[in-house]
């Protein structure tokens, strides 16, 4: 990989990491304990509950995608990073560049049913 394509990679991957913290901490507001509110009914609570629910879906995706960009971040100057793991092909610049933590290429990815 070139040099230049390193650090473009690099802004991209620092740049979502930043996003990404953002994002944690807005979710981490949203999931503090709903308070028995009286003026709910019951349907009304259980809805609340379902938003939580995909709340802490979100929070726990957007955790792991945070550890997935850091440890490409960290891996980017090995000869490990953009290479696909199940092939040993490179990954393309293209896919890189749109999902800088991918592990496979499409072809595997596809094949893995990832
Ligand atoms: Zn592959």
């Amino acid at each position: 990989m070139k040099e230049k394509d390193k650090e473009l990679l690099k802004t991209t991957i620092k740049e979502e990491i930043e996003l990404l913290t953002q994002d944690i901490f807005t979710l981490e507001e949203q999931l503090r304990p709903i308070k028995k509110d009286c003026t709910l009914d019951n349907t009304a609570h259980q809805s609340l509950k379902l938003d939580q629910n995909i709340t802490i879906q979100r929070y726990e995706e957007a955790k792991k995608r945070l550890n997935r960009l850091k440890s490409a971040y960290l891996k980017i100057d090995t000869k490990e990073y953009g290479v696909c793991k199940e092939c040993e092909e490179k990954i393309s610049l293209e896919r890189l560049k749109l999902i800088p933590e991918s592990l496979y290429c499409v072809d595997c990815m596809n094949e893995l049913g990832l």
